[in-house]
């Protein structure tokens, strides 16, 4: 394959380094985990590991990604983690086994169209523990639902019941939000007259549980992806090291080229209007200055403040569509036309870039 930039290279043993510790960490306290590849757009060497490396579960909020899984015949039951659209009900049935539900809707829609195909479709219906993003704010009505589907869905199996914290409404999984979930669970096996096989704790931020100790029990499923694919946010969000956890942040890492170096002023001459996206960004008069121009953009990795340069001394100064400028004046390394710049990946950069055709995606 002919070498071209930008390119993101994903170090497989690190991948499966952190695969494996996960499972590890989990399985220890009799915890499944789902492995959700969304992070990298469901690359398929990436979700090949995790299913090689034996997670319960392969999960993506896209069922596009699932569709491309199945097709490519890896063999793990599959798990949609968006609340299903009602127009695409028939794919869920057909290329999904399990979902996460919180419209009754939408659970009669399945119903319906499971008996169609002939399938069992599992669920998981999803509690909304104050994030504020999917899932049953009123209980009871979830309690209700819960019982309709024992009750009267021939074609659906609710396996269990689950949460999301963190991504809208930053919630934090502590151990009484957790308890909380299992509380509910409870209430639900008590409603149903039987036991649930999964209480689905969180995701990636739910294993701090696991890593200080005070997981509640009960917790017996979770769905995580940043934390196998990257475990950035252990390390520079909440300060777990490596040496605690076994999780790796060395997964992923982004190469683009310096397309070209000049000295130029800091401060753009002329009359300041607006940039490519419409902003009026501030610029500070330095003097004149060592710059270097990479061929990688927005459109690459969206976000320009979450890129870290592996090279000391540089500066990021800002981006357009398909280019970023940098100031190198303090660097060590004195940047010429064609020298290649790598920089830390984390999640707000992962999806994008892993998204982006002009991409190219090299496994080391
Ligand atoms: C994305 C997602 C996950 C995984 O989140 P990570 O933070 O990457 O572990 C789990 N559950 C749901 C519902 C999601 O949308």
């Amino acid at each position: 394959m002919k070498v071209r930039y930008p390119r993101v290279e994903i170090n497989m043993n690190n991948l499966k380094q952190n695969i494996k510790a996960m499972i590890d960490i989990c399985g220890k306290k009799g915890i499944q985990v789902a492995g959700v590849v969304k992070g990298a757009t469901a690359d398929l060497k990436v979700t090949e590991a995790m299913a090689e490396c034996g997670v319960a579960q392969i999960a993506s909020s896209r069922i596009d990604q699932l569709e491309d899984i199945k097709n490519a015949g890896i063999d793990k039951p599959l798990m949609l983690i968006r609340i299903p659209m009602l127009s695409e009900v028939e794919d869920v049935i057909s290329i999904c086994d399990y979902s996460l539900e919180s419209e009754i809707e939408v659970l009669r829609a399945l119903n319906e169209e499971a008996n169609k195909q002939g399938k069992l479709h599992k669920v998981i219906l999803m509690a909304d523990m104050g994030d504020l993003r999917e899932g049953f704010w009123d209980k009871d009505e979830m309690i209700e639902v819960a019982k309709e589907i024992e009750n009267k869905m021939i074609n659906i199996q609710l396996v269990g019941i689950g949460t999301n914290l963190g991504c809208y409404g930053s919630i934090y999984p502590n151990k009484e939000k957790l308890q909380e979930l299992v509380d509910l669970a409870r209430r639900i096996e008590e409603a149903l007259g039987r036991e649930l096989e999964i209480v689905s704790g969180g995701a990636t931020s739910s294993v701090m549980r696991l890593f200080d100790g005070d997981m509640p029990d009960g917790i017996n499923h979770l769905r995580i992806g940043e934390g196998i694919l990257l475990g950035y946010d252990y390390q520079k969000l909440y300060g777990y090291k490596e040496e605690e956890t076994g999780i790796s942040k060395d997964v992923y890492r982004v190469k683009a080229e310096v397309i070209e170096a000049k000295v130029k002023p800091s401060y753009p001459q002329g009359q300041i209007a607006f940039d490519a996206f419409g902003n009026q960004p501030e610029y500070e008069d330095r003097g004149m200055r060592k710059k270097i121009l990479l061929g990688m953009g927005k459109v690459d990795y969206a976000f320009t403040d979450d890129l870290v340069p592996l090279d000391e001394g540089v500066e990021i100064l800002g981006s357009s569509s398909d280019h970023t400028i940098l100031d190198v004046t303090d660097a060590k390394r004195d940047f010429k036309v064609g020298d290649i710049l790598e920089f830390e990946v984390c999640y707000s950069t992962l999806v994008y870039l892993t998204n982006c055709k002009s991409v190219q995606i090299a496994y080391v």
